[in-house]
């Protein structure tokens, strides 16, 4: 029995052993075949990958493949980030603000290409001698626009000469010259002193026209009164039209905002708005422009919409483009709009 046992122990540790070491060998062989059909699998990946573009928008050749058509942008786009911090304290290189939006291309348009935006947006601003504001105004606005996945163009509509100012008459102008350039759907008339708070506050139409400047930190964060209609608002086309556009007799400040709500009022449309919150706006402070001030006429002008709309506003425009002029983030339209009593001069 000790024999036994003493012979036939190494035998059985030694057997044991080789067995060990036969289950392990192959262990590892199997890992080194599963490791290696891996790396060819995520090879033959990787290389596809390099042979097909991401997307033909991208690609600088002309792509004869069949690409898939876009797919319409979501409701509500995911790159909005909700409330904003919005200061004037820095002073703005233009240059810089260029780099940043590298997506936008001459005269300030952006399309999305991820996917086909749901409306076509021109953002029309009034101007005379604010290039500080616009500065502030490109720097703040392009980049919220294209988060809000807008195809959209930015004119800068000048008025030429000394006399005395009309934004509703510009923004008329604005309406006119950018259809004339792309089949735009939608209009935001915007100050170039205001920037929105909250990215929420979308520059788009809506059913009825829209108002976005419902929260302005110059009136302590509050509609001024129910029917204000001022700042900045959006108009689809047919809302535009429905209501002969803008009126183009109001000179100096004030009334015109007042006008045009009458105007949405009488053709039967009624006023959307975003909430409190996401309308906050904050207007760049500044002294009144020289031959801007308060229009005395406007309250007679306001009682009188109803019969001066049928034969004031897009019917009754007259203008002269002196200059248009593509810049990196923004098209500028510089034009005679007359004085009051004065036709624009002709040629
Ligand atoms: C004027 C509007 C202006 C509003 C708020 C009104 O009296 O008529 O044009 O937007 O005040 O300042």
């Amino acid at each position: 029995m000790g024999k036994n046992v003493a012979t036939g122990s190494p035998m059985r540790g030694l057997h044991a052993t080789c067995l060990m070491l036969m289950v392990l060998s192959g262990l590892h062989l199997s890992l080194v075949l599963l490791y290696y059909l891996d790396m060819h699998v995520y090879t033959a990946q990787l290389m596809q990958r390099f042979l097909e573009p991401e997307s033909p928008a991208t690609s600088a050749a002309p792509s004869t493949t069949t690409s898939q058509p876009l797919q319409p942008c979501p409701e509500t786009s995911p790159h909005l980030v909700g409330p904003l911090r919005i200061e004037f304290s820095q002073s703005i290189n233009l240059e810089e603000v260029k780099q940043i939006n590298s997506l936008v291309r001459e005269g300030g348009h952006f399309t999305p290409t991820e996917c086909t935006a749901l409306q076509k947006v021109a953002v029309i601003i009034p101007f005379r001698n604010r290039d500080e504001h616009l500065k502030y105004w490109l720097y703040y606005l392009h980049p919220i626009l294209q988060r809000q996945q807008l195809d959209y163009g930015v004119y800068v509509i000048n008025q030429h000469g000394e006399e005395t100012f009309n934004r509703a008459k510009l923004l008329n102008v604005g309406f006119v010259e950018a259809l004339k350039e792309y089949d735009y759907n939608c209009f935001v008339f915007s100050d170039v002193d205001l920037i929105p708070m909250d990215d929420r506050n979308i520059y788009k139409c809506y059913s009825q026209p829209r108002h976005l400047a419902v929260s302005m930190d110059k009136f302590g964060f509050r509609l001024p009164y129910n029917q204000f209609f001022g700042g900045i608002s959006a108009l689809s086309k047919e809302q535009h039209e429905k209501i002969n556009g803008f009126p183009n007799d109001y000179w100096g400040w004030g009334g015109e905002d007042d006008d045009i709500y009458n105007r949405i009022a009488y053709k039967g449309m009624g006023i959307s708005r975003p909430d409190g919150v996401i309308g906050k706006c904050r207007m760049i402070k500044h002294n009144r422009d020289e031959k801007n001030s308060p229009n005395p006429q406007r309250f007679d002008r306001i009682a009188r919409t109803r019969q001066t709309m049928q034969n004031d506003g897009l019917n009754s425009l007259k203008y002269r483009v002196l200059q248009v002029k593509k810049y990196p983030l923004y098209t500028f339209i510089d034009v005679d709009v007359g004085g009051p009593g004065r036709p624009p001069s002709s040629r």
